[in-house]
């Protein structure tokens, strides 16, 4: 993992906490999807928490920290790590759904979307996708990009496939705003740095 990513379980649970004693409530992309699509209402301060890359960490550390204050998440999976070292086990994965989390995909290995052809859509959306919903007995409706980064054309591919698809804090597409919902990363910075950097990142755009 890139250092600069890495959070201790410490200041992971700072920033958690902080989100629990400031009034937000965690949604699920479900939630986001229909107010997008239907403008239906969301719970006050809405927060949609983020994983991805498919760490044992998330499993062993993240997840009972959600649970303890009362938060789901969603977790992008990168299928390649199946039961590998240091990565979440198939069944890990199938258990943060019966957690109530979300499980969505991040790729086969990590190449971004932009230097796929035809037959890298089937290795890294087509059977990743089956696969993963075999594990967890149930539809993988959402993408997070790898690095973040889209075009039109994968944006099109995506739309047929997944609901929503995630990128990073760059603007989002006119044509494609439901394939390019915006995300953050929370680096090791401080619950209250946090707070600051996100009504930064999500002030209103329109
Ligand atoms: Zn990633």
């Amino acid at each position: 993992m890139k250092s600069e990513y890495a959070v201790t379980p410490a200041t992971f649970e700072a920033q958690i906490k902080m989100l629990a004693d400031s009034g937000y409530h965690s949604i699920l992309p479900e939630q986001l999807y229909n107010y997008l699509v239907y403008n239906k209402t969301l719970p006050e301060k809405p927060v949609l928490i983020t994983f991805d890359d498919s760490r044992a960490e998330h499993f062993n550390i993240a997840a009972p920290v959600l649970q303890k204050y009362g938060f789901r998440g969603i977790f992008f999976i990168m299928t390649i790590t199946y039961n590998k070292k240091n990565y979440m086990t198939k069944g890990q994965i199938a258990e943060l759904t019966k957690m109530g989390h979300v499980i969505g995909l991040h790729s086969w290995d990590h190449v971004m979307v932009t230097k796929y052809n035809e037959d890298d859509w089937v290795k890294e959306l087509v059977n990743p996708k089956k696969e993963l919903e075999r594990i967890i007995g149930m539809p993988v409706e959402y993408w997070a990009y790898p690095n973040g980064v889209y075009n039109r054309k994968a944006a099109e591919r995506l739309s047929h496939d997944f609901k929503l698809s995630f990128i990073l804090t760059t603007p989002r597409d006119s044509l494609y705003p439901l394939q390019t919902v915006r995300r953050m990363i929370v680096p090791k910075i401080s619950a209250k740095t946090l707070l600051i950097s996100m009504h930064k990142v999500f002030r209103r755009e329109k």
